[in-house]
């Protein structure tokens, strides 16, 4: 890489010194490495995709205006994960592996230096317990206390940003406290994909099988990937009764569960449940709010506690969204100098607070808010009866289900225990019959807005 282009991203990382808080500066953009510059493409690489979406959500409008600013062109601007360059062990003995994502620990032996992969935020000590998470958490206390002894496999399934990752990089940092040697291994179902398929076109399978099977924990991130993934399965299979049959650890994560997988060989669902299946659920609003005061401790920012119970209560969603919503208030409060109230938040919020509120929105949020409207009871909306007052109310509810949330009409058929084409017919019946009938429209739009509202108080 030319000087010229390293000044771009240098001079641009002094302008964001400029305008960010010392902490947010080293927190988020002191660690981003420039890979090259070439014409008016910028490739960014930072250590994972933690960083990589936190910056994407929160800091990439004014990256590129810092680097708009200094290279004077408006310039292409892409985020890569490379964890590559940012491991320790990458200085010592080079050899082709250490360019995959992961390091192995086997590749430092006799060095002091950290060998392994893991974000060192994600800890036990910053993680915050909740009735949604405890069991989770309690089994990989368990694992990491004394690995393989307790859930081999640990299998932690959950929504996405619900704190998989951070649950199991914790169990792998927390073994890594108590054992520095530990040949452990994380990696994300993706990355042991890509690598399999390396070693297949390179013929090099042999070592592939050595490199993952002579660690003391495998950690594997995002297992839902292997579904449908005949021959990887294959591969894995091995990998797994090699590494439990000589009782070494194995967690995994995944957005289901294994019978949920409809691709996944038998032998190895039963596998994955031959140790512990457990649940990350959506935590509850006081969860919310001391992950929130967690979080702010952690980045140091000085944000009203009231704030933060209100952020709690209207991002509900998922973690990774909430934590967004705090990094988003911080940036404004450190880019002006200001505090904020909640008008202010509901301004720089008000695209995160909409997906909220309709990700809260529900069929049973809507039968009940019609069944109100028209002095019904909800179960009215599911009976058999015909009558004109109960059987119009009941396509109003059908229609408005259908185009207030994102399920499909079999899914709605079944919350009114009616097949998909009812749905379909009501659906068509209420839209075109408003089509012409102003009376109509003002009453969806007056059960809409009733809508609305009470989904956005089931979330506090
Ligand atoms: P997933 O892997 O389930 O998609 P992550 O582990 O990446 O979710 O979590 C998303 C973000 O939320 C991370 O920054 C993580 O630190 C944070 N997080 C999730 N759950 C908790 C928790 N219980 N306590 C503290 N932080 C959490
Ligand atoms: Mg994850």
């Amino acid at each position: 890489m030319s000087k010229n282009s390293i000044n771009i991203w240098e001079d641009a990382k002094k302008q964001l010194k400029g305008i960010l808080s010392g902490d947010i500066y080293d927190r988020w953009i002191a660690v981003i490495q420039c890979l090259d510059i070439s014409g008016t493409t910028m490739r960014l690489a930072v250590a994972n995709d933690f960083y990589k979406d936190w910056l994407e959500e929160n800091y990439f409008p004014m990256i590129r205006k810092a680097v708009l600013v200094v290279s004077g062109k408006e310039m292409d601007i892409s985020l890569v994960v490379d964890s590559s360059c940012f491991d320790a062990i990458k200085e010592e003995a080079p050899e082709p592996e250490h360019h995959s994502p992961i390091s192995l620990p086997t590749l430092g032996l006799g060095s002091k230096k950290p060998t392994h992969n893991l974000n060192p935020n994600y800890t036990f000590d910053s993680y915050v317990v909740g009735p949604a998470n405890q069991f989770a958490h309690a089994a990989g206390m368990a694992a990491a206390n004394s690995p393989s002894r307790t859930y081999n496999p640990l299998f932690i399934y959950g929504g996405v940003g619900l704190g998989k990752t951070h649950l199991m990089q914790a169990i792998g940092n927390h073994i890594v406290t108590k054992k520095p040697r530990s040949k452990i291994c994380y990696i994300t179902c993706e990355t042991f994909t890509n690598e399999y398929i390396d070693a297949l076109q390179n013929n090099n399978v042999s070592n592939f099988r050595k490199k993952y099977r002579k660690i003391d924990m495998l950690m594997i991130d995002d297992i839902q990937f292997l579904d449908g993934k005949q021959r990887l399965q294959e591969e894995f299979f091995h990998t797994f009764n090699t590494l439990f049959e000589s009782h070494k650890q194995i967690v995994l994560t995944s957005d289901r569960t294994p019978s949920e997988m409809a691709g996944l060989a038998p032998r190895l669902i039963s596998r994955f449940e031959w140790g512990l299946v457990t649940e990350l659920g959506k935590p509850d609003v006081e969860t919310r709010s001391a992950i929130l005061r967690k979080k702010a401790e952690l980045l140091n920012l000085n944000i009203d506690h009231q704030l933060l119970d209100y952020l709690a209560e209207r991002v509900s969603s998922n973690v990774r969204s909430l934590e967004g919503a705090l990094i988003r208030v911080a940036t404004f409060m450190s880019l002006t100098n200001q505090q904020v109230d909640v008008q202010k938040v509901e301004e720089l919020l008000h695209d995160l607070l909409d997906k909220e509120s309709q990700a809260a929105i529900s069929v049973d949020i809507i039968q009940r808010t019609v069944a109100e409207h028209f002095d019904l009871r909800p179960s009215d909306l599911l009976s058999k009866k015909r009558t004109k007052d109960i059987a119009w109310p009941r396509q109003i509810a059908m229609h408005l289900s259908r185009s207030m949330t994102s399920q499909s009409f079999p899914v709605i058929g079944k919350q009114f225990s009616r097949n998909h084409a009812t749905i379909l017919y009501a659906h068509e019946q209420v839209s075109d019959k408003a089509k012409e009938d102003r009376g109509l429209q003002q009453t969806i739009a007056i059960l809409k807005d009733k809508v609305s509202k009470n989904a956005a108080k089931t979330m506090s």
